[in-house]
């Protein structure tokens, strides 16, 4: 008898049937002699439909005001998710009872549509749990200081459900979606892509850093602060599984690399689109350069990702960098208008049309040449690397966009993940 947390995402809950799916699920683990706690998203589509209203309204940029409204306004769709699972397991003969963020309270820091979780006061919680019930808390939102109701950014109901498991000491995060797991790689892309049973943390937390879509990253990052078990998992298997089989599918992610873990030397391949290059050519290679670049960069709030600056020549060297696409024109119009002109630069160039392909594993910790296999791949494709950059469980280069799948593909078949997993 176990302390468990369920997550379920807005395809789960997608409709009232769905809804009374889960509620027998949830209803199966109670009957097991599990205590529950459970945290839904939204119904799909809801928080879009939400913040599309909020947009007809308001088309203006935002400010803190109009962002504490919009807060206000998306919150309310796991609002509705909880109330109606509750009434479902309620209809199955379970007690329940459903709370928002606020009633709990899962106290949050003030940054609107991106806040972060702080404490969470368990005691409520505990004593419902105590009395035989379910407990069923809205994902997504919390509560600030000053009592203004708060979200945790898209997809931040996978961070609320680890906090809660993290502040009750729970056994395992459960989070039921519409995959049934994490794969080597996206398989709209690699049909040959498997599922990993098993994958340690510091891994997911860069395949979810790098386009892996499966879990809010910000969930990994708090599991692995606080060491919650946690675990990927289908939603759309028959709710009436045997508990054993359930609690044995999808991706565990685990803290200890022991015999759970494959001993394959990658584990996956991320790969995103959401970047573009900027180029700042001939600046004076000198001490603080960098800085004057990068400085001027982060005070705009422009996130850099690869940075790359090159030998010099005649005292003049080139200096790149990466920045999310929604902040390439920004970014280009800055080192134009200020940067360039400060340093004394010389042109500016940019590309939009790059992506992100990665390596990851835990194993690259202790081989040699992995990185040297994924450029001879890519040369053997005829594939130009812009930029790399490693670390100590990855590397990841930067290349033409429309070289992206035929990189992903290429480099799952190098690295063998495409072949059944040893029992
Ligand atoms: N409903 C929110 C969203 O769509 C939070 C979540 O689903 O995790 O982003
Ligand atoms: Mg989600």
């Amino acid at each position: 008898m176990a302390l468990i947390v369920h997550k379920y995402g807005g395809t789960s809950m997608g409709s009232t049937e769905r809804i009374r799916n889960v509620a027998k699920r949830v209803a199966k683990w109670v009957r097991a002699g599990h205590r529950l706690v459970v945290v839904p998203s939204a119904m799909s589509g809801e928080t879009n439909r939400l913040l599309a209203l909020a947009k007809e309204v308001s088309p203006e940029k935002a400010t803190p005001e109009t962002m504490r409204e919009l807060d206000m306004i998306a919150a309310t769709g796991e609002q509705v998710s909880v109330g109606l699972l509750a009434l479902a397991l309620q209809a199955e003969g379970v007690p329940a009872v459903s709370y928002t963020g606020w009633q709990v309270p899962v106290k949050t820091d003030s940054a609107y549509t991106k806040a972060r979780i702080e404490s969470i006061d368990d005691a409520r919680v505990r004593a419902d749990l105590a009395a035989g019930k379910v407990v069923i808390i809205t994902g997504f939102q919390g509560i600030d200081d000053d009592g203004h109701i708060t979200t945790l950014g898209r997809g931040g109901s996978d961070t609320s459900a680890v906090a809660v498991a993290a502040a009750m000491k729970a056994a395992e995060c459960l989070i039921y979606t519409d995959v049934d797991g994490v794969y080597t790689t996206d398989p709209r892309v690699v049909p040959e892509a498997r599922r990993l049973h098993a994958v340690s943390f510091e891994e997911m937390l860069e395949m979810a850093s790098l386009g892996s879509k499966v879990l809010q990253i910000r969930s990994v990052e708090f599991a692995g602060k606080y060491r919650v078990p946690m675990r990927v998992l289908s939603s759309f298997t028959p709710w009436d599984i045997p508990i054993d089989e359930e609690a044995r599918s999808g991706t565990l992610i685990t803290f200890e690399e022991d015999e759970n873990m494959e001993q394959a030397v990658v584990s996956g391949i991320a790969f995103n689109r959401d970047e573009a290059k900027v180029t700042i050519m001939r600046v004076p290679d000198r001490p603080g350069i960098a800085y004057q670049i990068l400085g001027a960069v982060a005070e705009a709030n422009i996130d850099v990702d690869v940075i790359v600056q090159n030998v010099s020549h005649d005292g003049k060297t080139d200096f790149s960098f990466t920045v999310h696409r929604n902040d390439y024109a920004r970014t280009i119009d800055l080192l134009k208008s200020k940067v360039g002109p400060a340093v004394g630069a010389g042109e500016v160039t940019g590309d939009a049309r790059i992506c992100k392909v990665s390596i990851v594993g835990i194993g690259m910790k202790s081989h040699v040449g992995i990185a040297a296999k994924m450029f001879r791949t890519l040369a053997d494709e005829g594939i130009n690397i812009q930029m790399i950059t490693t670390s100590e469980i990855k590397t990841s280069v930067v290349i033409d966009e429309k070289y992206m799948e035929l990189a992903v593909r290429a480099l799952h078949k190098a690295f063998d993940l495409e072949q059944p997993q040893p029992a």
